[in-house]
């Protein structure tokens, strides 16, 4: 079985479409008997919502002038940069979840 390690850098991919099939069949057979990772990846999915709820929220109006002030090359990447942002947060609750285990293993030793 994959470790939850190996799982965690391809969890942002695998919600957003982006990973090679070989590895989005390993990745859902994780998931299938990984309690730990379908809770990151709901976890994940939830701040995608926010993140998709919340571009939708602004006024058309401001939206689109902003949008026209981006190169259009830039506006194809405007939803890769929100989900790299995820991934930093995400790596980051990951820190602190190994951080938060290493506490843990210490005390308890
Ligand atoms: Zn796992």
């Amino acid at each position: 079985m994959d470790t939850c390690d190996n799982m965690s850098s391809l969890l942002v991919d695998y919600i957003n479409r982006r990973l090679e099939q070989k590895e989005n069949i390993k990745v859902a057979m994780h998931l299938a008997q990984c309690d730990r990772c379908r809770k990151e990846v709901a976890m994940l999915l939830s701040i995608k919502n926010v993140v998709q709820k919340s571009v939708q929220e602004v006024p058309d109006d401001i939206l689109s002038s902003a949008f026209d002030m981006i190169v259009v090359e830039e506006k194809a990447s405007y939803f890769d940069y929100c989900f790299d942002a995820i991934k930093t947060v995400k790596d980051s609750f990951s820190i602190v979840r190994k951080t938060i285990g290493f506490a843990f293993d210490t005390i308890t030793v």
